[in-house]
């Protein structure tokens, strides 16, 4: 295989002797136009998760390349997994580059939706996280919405210089390049690859009319996003495709919330309240006592309580239980990585457990909405 082949996917350079390494094809599947390595055919194909990642390290070691850049990074998250989808320590390795924070997807949002609110909501959340930007913009690559806004904002920002785009996978990165490829440029979003000198990571660099370029990094996977764990088939139901309609339960304290068999709520201790749940229209929600919900999901997980089904149930970490308490006081959300939120309707304080595979993130924040 020579040397200068690289994925067209991801840009990564192609390999055929080390299957468990970035940039593998099979041999046989050299002859395959376009050419792409095998964790992005799979990812295409099957949304399958091949265990071939970027690590946390190599992810890093990119960042850091970008400070001894100058350049504007732009940081892309989705608005339905905000915690999830945001990269911890991303200011302290992309130096003193300045980071516009474009939200993406928020025709998930309900359709009335105070928009003003929503920036100041990301706003105050990012900082909290450490995340200093110059500037947050909404958008929806997919509908097209708030898309001159993030144009204006890089006109702005950018002073003539490269723009990297990073972001976790699935927040919609590829779309966004896609858009942006077509306003800066004449090509018709086909990537042009080349590797970047000086990192062993790659890069995909795309020209753009003026001379500068738009420069793709690879999207970090995050195996606390329930999105990650699922199987393609799962991943349809789980994401939104377009705005949820928020479901109001009215509930007594030991009364239980299944959603499917992916996720369990317990409202353990507190007065009857009302709670929020902002997840997928497509995902059935089924209530019991919660002193029969270990049975119930024992008998009927994967069957009555679906989705997944049993068989891609059991390809999945077990459900655990995260302890969850709510202080008095204000309004918070309970956000549970990949599957959305729950807000809490009440400020007289709430004892909840919530329950999903392993591994998945579940946050306590003040309500977005
Ligand atoms: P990447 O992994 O970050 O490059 O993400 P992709 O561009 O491949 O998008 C991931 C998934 O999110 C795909 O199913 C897209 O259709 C979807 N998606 C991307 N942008 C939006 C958006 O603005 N709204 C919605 N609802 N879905 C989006």
């Amino acid at each position: 295989i020579s040397e200068t082949k690289a994925c067209t996917g991801c840009g990564v350079k192609l390999q055929t002797e080390h299957a468990e390494k970035l940039g593998y094809v099979p041999a046989q599947a050299l002859d395959r136009s376009p050419i792409i390595c095998q964790r992005c055919f799979r990812m295409k194909n099957y949304n399958e998760s091949s265990g071939i990642t970027l690590d946390h390290n190599d992810f890093i070691k990119l960042l850091s390349h970008i400070g001894y850049t100058k350049s504007l990074v732009v940081n892309i998250v989705d608005i339905f997994d905000f915690e999830g989808s945001l990269i911890s320590g991303l200011p302290r390795f992309v130096g003193d580059n300045p980071i516009v924070l474009v939200v993406n997807k928020i025709d998930l949002l309900p359709k009335v939706t105070n928009y003003n609110r929503i920036v100041n909501w990301v706003r105050k959340e990012a900082k909290e996280f450490g995340l200093k930007v110059v500037e947050v913009v909404l958008c929806s690559a997919k509908q097209n919405m708030g898309f001159d806004r993030v144009l204006a904002a890089l006109d702005e920002h950018r002073g003539g210089r490269d723009i990297y785009v990073v972001g976790a996978t699935n927040v919609g990165k590829s779309t966004l390049i896609n858009r942006l490829i077509r306003d800066y440029s004449d090509i018709e979003a086909e990537l042009t690859t080349s590797q970047y000198p000086g990192t062993t990571l790659d890069l995909v660099k795309i020209p753009m009319d003026d001379g500068t370029f738009i420069i793709d990094t690879p999207g970090i996977v995050y195996p606390h996003r329930l999105t990650e764990l699922v199987s393609k088939q799962d991943l349809v139901t789980l994401m939104p495709d377009k705005g949820v309609k928020p479901r109001v339960f009215q509930l007594n304290a030991q009364q239980t919330l299944f959603f499917g068999s992916f996720a369990r709520f317990d409202f353990i201790q507190g007065e009857r309240q009302s709670f929020t749940f902002y997840v997928s229209n497509a995902l059935p929600a089924h209530r019991t006592k919660l002193e029969n919900a270990d049975h119930l999901y024992a008998e009927h997980k994967g069957v009555m309580l679906t989705p997944p089904t049993l068989e891609a149930l059991e390809l999945m970490p077990k459900l655990t239980k995260y302890p969850v308490r709510i202080p008095k006081g204000k309004m918070y959300d309970v956000s549970i990585s990949g599957l959305g939120w729950v807000k809490v309707n009440s400020d007289s304080g709430a004892d909840l457990a919530i329950h999903v595979p392993k591994g998945v993130k579940v946050a306590v924040r003040e309500s977005m909405i």
